[in-house]
């Protein structure tokens, strides 16, 4: 099984799960076109499309995904404010309520962002094994027993955004936006350590903001924190996320 991010942050978002015979994909902000390119024009192989909630970020074409014939998934909260014209609707999927769909199975959990009802999941998969997906939430209630790889998000550092600030690169206002709905690397760290990570092969950092962190910095700390291969998601990043080593 493949990871293959087409993007990441506050532009856009778009992560693709796939293996020769099954693709599910995790947000729906980047256009069709390089979605078809990701899988190989093989749309058959979808399996779905999981939108973790209604900022454009994450779900500006969702309408080009429903017109593929994609079955793209939310919670009712998203569905309702993203409110897609057209024949083909959203399906609503409710919280802490596992679905399976093909080998694949799925247990969304509510989250922490400043909007209507946002989503992270607990993805499995034979090949892949237990999979976390949380972005856009400023903290994570729930712990996970048995993890083989997490993409989390971790936005900023928060001496970084306090200079930004200091520096007249950001308003007030955006600062306590964001300290209310996105993960500074600090709760990154500290929620990561009140998970069990024994099985733990990937850790792969999303959701980057490009004023308000330092790549090369987060991706030391975690990895020193946590033992563990830490990756940042970008735009083009493959990487293998089998079960085990
Ligand atoms: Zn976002
Ligand atoms: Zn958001």
């Amino acid at each position: 099984m493949k990871l293959t991010v087409l993007a990441s942050g506050s532009k856009a978002n778009c992560y693709v799960l796939q293996n020769e015979n099954t693709a599910l994909i995790i947000e729906a902000g980047v256009p069709m076109s390089q979605v078809y390119e990701c899988i190989g024009y093989n749309i058959k192989k979808v399996v779905a499309c999981l939108v973790s909630h209604e900022h454009k970020d994450h779900c500006k074409y969702v309408g080009q995904y429903l017109d593929a014939g994609i079955d793209v998934f939310a919670s009712s909260g998203t569905i309702e404010a993203i409110d897609i014209a057209g024949f083909r609707k959203m399906k609503p999927l409710i919280g802490k309520k596992v679905v399976v769909m093909k080998e694949w199975s799925i247990m969304p959990f509510d989250v922490e962002h400043d909007c209507n009802d946002p989503f992270g999941f607990l993805i499995y998969h034979n090949e892949c094994g237990n999979l976390l997906f949380a972005t856009d939430t400023y903290y994570l209630k729930y712990r996970f027993d048995d993890l083989n790889h997490i993409l989390i998000e971790c936005n900023y550092q928060d001496e970084v955004l306090k200079e930004s600030v200091e520096k007249g690169l950001l308003h007030p206002v955006v600062r306590r936006r964001t300290l209310q709905s996105h993960m500074s690397l600090r709760t990154c760290i500290k929620t990561l350590a009140e998970n069990k990570l024994s099985n733990v092969v990937n850790i792969v950092l999303l959701h980057l903001s490009s004023l308000n962190s330092d790549e090369d910095h987060m991706k030391t700390k975690i990895g020193l924190n946590t033992g563990k291969r830490v990756f940042i998601a970008k735009k083009g990043l493959v990487i293998d996320i089998n079960k085990d080593f």
